[in-house]
């Protein structure tokens, strides 16, 4: 209860002080369509090269921000630098075709990447897996708190396992099981490979389904043919499959036909509590190649210091990184990132711009952090967090934004990760200031919370946000807005078009998001107030800690 009092009297104290109240005013009329749109069509353009960590493209990336950051008034975040070396592996794999055999005899190849997209995260260069064992293993899933576990009397070790997509929620209608259609972390395929590993699996195959997934598979397809990043911290020794990977939801269907199974029967089977998967008895054969690169990249970040505690601070984050060059399409192979993530740089530099022109400097310190290497796995956040300038029990709060849509002025803030933590209250607060209202993701199966940057300040304990407009537009409504967010998912996200398209884009939409996480900021940094976690969040205990 406390913490929610608390918020009350925050907002009381800031209508009461005047010449607060006028100081805040201005700055956030200088919140400008016009900044944002510059910052979008600057690092959309060919000239970044679309962004990609190790590239030329980084090395102009990370000077711009930079750049910018010293333009808008903030010092460098590290001991008189603005970037944080960031050590990387970089590996890409080349795959041979799959064969799976019964008794040694070969039933069926698998083309990659189309038929099952496949890489190898260890640092060897030659990997062969030679009729090793295949076990289905449900949904990959070890759960105490729900009572699951589907490795439970399976022996996978050296073995290859395939599991489904996502959690058992999403394929019911209990909304008991999980957290119903809400992705929990079980679900995504980062926790799949890990768990995998843990349980001594030598590979792990997830099935591709579409809804599950939350993208098409276009996606691994694409991603298992580009160099991947790992960060290369010799201090962890954390267990790694020797190959990792989705099949297309066709190759399943064939896979399991062999013992005259149906993918679909499984996958429901599979969502009942208790249930055993088994070996498939069939092998799998395939080499892999890895050439294996280290390198460094640069994490950016300038500050304001706090002017009455400078060592706690709120952290705004929107990663600088994109893919680079790549696979042409359409006679285009920049890959440029326009809104992927130009947007949410551009936000995050005009929240910058706006607490820079405070005359009234906040009680605590601002960062604004542009991670690098996200598209990889949230790794550059995740390195920040364990080596953040000021400790992660003294960080506030994390205020992230990814890929926002420049649709125009939207009636709603929809918060990934609604329910979590009280900041949402806050939040509901300024948006009503703003005559929004506040909704929880309507595709929070898509695992949302786990997919961008707050995802690695959450897994610190640090209550972190990610909202933005993206459900109702205030001129079109809301079948209009789902249209033009599933358009942009299908036709550009993680493709060359994503690119800056001027008279098409309209950021009035994105300046009132600016607006908002600005106050939210700023409404923290001049209280003393720590935000929660709400009972019932996975992530409590981490903060208790
Ligand atoms: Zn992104």
């Amino acid at each position: 209860m406390k913490s929610i009092i608390s918020f009350f009297i925050i907002l009381t104290i800031l209508s009461a002080c005047r010449s607060r109240k006028s100081d805040l005013e201005e700055v956030i009329r200088n919140i400008s369509v016009n900044d944002l749109e510059n910052y979008v069509k600057e690092l959309g353009s060919d000239r970044f090269m679309g962004r990609k960590p190790f590239t030329e493209g980084e090395t102009i990336t990370v000077n711009y921000l930079a750049d910018q950051l010293r333009l808008i008034g903030f010092e460098p975040a590290f001991d008189g630098s603005y970037f944080q070396k960031v050590p990387l592996a970089e590996i890409s794999s080349t795959v041979s075709e799959i064969a799976i055999a019964k008794s040694s005899k070969i039933l069926l190849k698998l083309r990659t990447p189309d038929d099952a997209a496949i890489i190898s995260p260890v640092l060897s260069n030659n990997i062969t897996i030679n009729e090793i064992d295949i076990v289905f293993a449900g949904f990959g899933i070890v759960a105490p708190e729900y009572g699951w576990n589907d490795y439970a009397g399976l022996d996978v070790k050296g073995k290859t396992v395939v599991v489904m997509v996502n959690d058992p929620g999403l394929y019911t209608s209990d909304i008991t099981l999980f957290k119903g259609r809400e992705m929990t972390y079980y679900g995504r395929w980062t926790y799949k490979y890990e768990e995998a590993a843990r349980q001594g699996a030598a590979g792990v195959l997830i099935i591709h389904e579409t809804t599950g997934a939350g993208y098409p598979y276009t996606i691994p397809r694409k991603s298992s043919l580009s160099p991947r990043l790992y960060l290369n911290d010799t201090t962890k020794n954390e267990p790694l499959c020797s190959f990792t990977g989705w099949l297309t939801s066709d190759a399943a269907r064939k896979l399991f036909s062999i013992n005259n199974l149906n993918v679909d029967s499984l996958r429901l089977a599979a969502c009942n509590k208790g249930y055993r998967g088994f070996p498939l008895n069939l092998s799998i054969t395939l080499e892999i190649k890895n050439d294996v690169r280290f390198s460094e990249s640069s994490n950016v970040a300038g500050m304001i210091r706090g002017s009455a505690k400078p060592r706690e601070c709120i952290v705004y984050t929107a990663h600088w990184d994109h893919f680079g060059i790549g696979e042409k399409e359409d006679g285009d192979s920049i890959y440029n990132g326009a809104v992927d993530n130009g947007t949410a740089m551009a936000w995050e530099l005009a929240i910058g711009k706006a607490f820079s022109a405070l005359r009234r400097k906040p009680a605590r310190s601002i960062i604004l952090l542009f991670p690098t290497a996200e598209e990889q796995g949230l790794i550059g956040s995740f390195y920040y967090t364990e080596h953040p300038v000021i400790p992660v029990e003294n960080i506030v709060a994390c205020i992230n934004n990814d890929g926002m849509l420049p649709l125009g002025k939207m009636k709603d803030v929809t918060i990934t990760g609604f329910g979590q933590s009280n900041l949402d209250s806050l939040v509901g607060k300024i948006a009503d200031t703003q005559n929004r209202y506040v909704i929880g993701d309507p595709e929070s199966h898509t695992g949302m919370y786990f997919r961008s940057d707050h995802y690695s300040f959450a897994a610190k304990g640090i209550p972190s946000l990610y909202a933005k407009g993206s459900t109702e537009s205030r001129e079109h409504g809301i079948e209009w807005t789902a249209g033009k967010r599933s358009s942009y998912i299908e036709n550009r996200y993680h493709r060359p078009s994503d690119n800056y398209y001027p008279g098409e884009f309209n950021f009035e939409g994105i300046a009132e998001d600016a607006v908002l996480s600005f106050i939210v900021g700023y409404e923290l940094a001049i209280s003393d107030f720590y935000p929660e976690w709400r009972s019932g969040s996975e992530f409590k205990q981490l903060r208790n800690r």
